[in-house]
């Protein structure tokens, strides 16, 4: 068996009761099977406890009225810990925030961004992540399983993190060209032909690629405004201008797709609305274009005053890249899964912009912690938000 973590990992340590925002509210805890046997056989005086907490029909802990686990204590720690031991916590809550994405003879364990310790980790650190193998005698057969699939998207992930880690390009290029390459994958794949696939490596880490992605991305922008200023014409109404800004239409359009997704949180509708309030509505009231001009004046301000995000963009990539990319041994979804990180960092990259603008033009790496950790316990901590985020198509105008 080999097992794969990221170079960070032993940097990680539970803050505890001093957590900004404890993992132990918020979602619904499910028991795996080992534990919920050893609840039912406790005898102590703990016992009457645990039937209160616990609802052993659906297999999961209760949750106070405000979401929290029915074990948390006010003062953030978990009467169960307290009581029974560290050795009594179920396999969620002994894991977090380790994340354990698991294939034939492969562990690759990841540290879960939904924490906000390990936010501050990634999101604080300026090298690129390397990761670390380690191999013991332990084997393992699964069936229907394709190893070499398996190795291709392996080989094919180690390049597209090479090409994300090339800090010589825009990160938006970089993203680009690892969509650009998944794309002809997925080709490849659907027609029968991914053994082909080693010949787009050296083309999509070329130069001729890199400019490609370029101006491909300035061209996408220049008809944007080209079409923006068509439907400003004064032929058009108002309204109609409005309605159809295209660059704007389409961040709306695939913005919306987060209200249709399960919350986890009570108040991240709240977080929602309010980023939707200040990118799209408020602003363009009284200005037709406000929504470009925002982008652009926080692309300037990013460039000038808080260069830090260029480099957190693509430790989010790699993150998102590298925790679920190699899934696509279960259900050839390849395009899909890069389309999905790229599409969770551009909407992290929303939700920094709107608190940019509610911070009167101001950020910090606090403030891109904050949105990271509760952008991922929204998405990562549902199977239903991960395989419904995987169909949203990219903002691209
Ligand atoms: S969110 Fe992270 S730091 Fe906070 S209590 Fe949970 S594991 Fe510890």
């Amino acid at each position: 068996m080999r097992y794969t973590i990221p170079d960070y990992y032993f940097k990680f340590k539970c803050t505890a009761d001093q957590c900004e925002d404890t993992c132990c509210a918020g979602w619904q805890i499910g028991i795996d099977e080992a534990s919920e046997q050893r609840y039912r056989k406790e005898k102590g005086l703990f016992r009457r406890t645990l039937r209160k907490n616990i609802n052993f029909h659906d297999s999961v802990f209760r949750q106070q009225p405000d979401g929290s686990c029915a074990f948390l204590r006010e003062d953030g720690l978990c009467e169960m810990v307290l009581q029974m031991g560290e050795e009594a916590l179920c396999r969620t809550c002994h894991y977090y925030p380790r994340h354990i994405e698991e294939f034939e003879n492969e562990r690759e364990i990841t540290l879960s961004v939904s924490c906000p310790e390990v936010a501050k980790i990634l999101m604080s650190r300026r090298e690129p992540v390397h990761f670390l193998h380690k191999e013991d005698e332990k084997e393992e057969t699964y069936p229907d399983y394709d190893p070499i699939f398996f190795d291709q998207l392996q080989e094919a992930r180690e390049v597209m993190i090479q090409i994300l880690q090339n800090r010589s390009l825009p990160a938006s290029v970089r993203a680009v060209l690892i969509l650009g390459l998944a794309h002809d994958m997925q080709l490849r794949f659907d027609g029968g032909s991914f053994f082909t696939c080693q010949q787009l490596y050296s083309r999509y880490q070329s130069r001729k690629a890199a400019s490609y992605a370029s101006e491909w991305l300035k061209s996408k922008e220049n008809k944007a405004r080209q079409t923006a200023y068509q439907e400003g014409h004064p032929h058009t109404t108002h309204q109609e201008g409005y309605l159809r800004h295209p660059e704007k239409d389409s961040a709306v359009a695939i913005f919306s797709y987060l209200y249709n997704l399960e919350h986890l949180r009570a108040d991240w509708e709240t977080v929602l609305r309010e980023t939707e309030s200040l990118l799209f509505k408020e602003a363009s009231e009284n200005d037709r274009d406000s929504y470009r001009r925002i982008s652009k004046e926080f692309g300037a301000y990013i460039m000038t005053e808080y260069p830090d995000w260029e480099i957190q963009k693509e430790q989010l990539l790699v993150y998102f890249i590298s925790t679920y990319f190699c899934g696509a041994v279960y259900d050839g979804h390849i395009y899909s899964k890069v389309r999905m990180a790229v599409l969770c960092v551009w909407y992290i990259e929303e939700l920094l912009k709107a608190r940019w603008l509610r911070n009167e033009k101001f950020l910090d790496t606090e403030e891109v912690c904050e949105i990271v950790y509760r952008f991922s316990r929204e998405i990562e901590h549902s199977d239903q938000n991960l395989e419904a985020a995987e169909k949203i198509p990219i903002p691209f105008p």
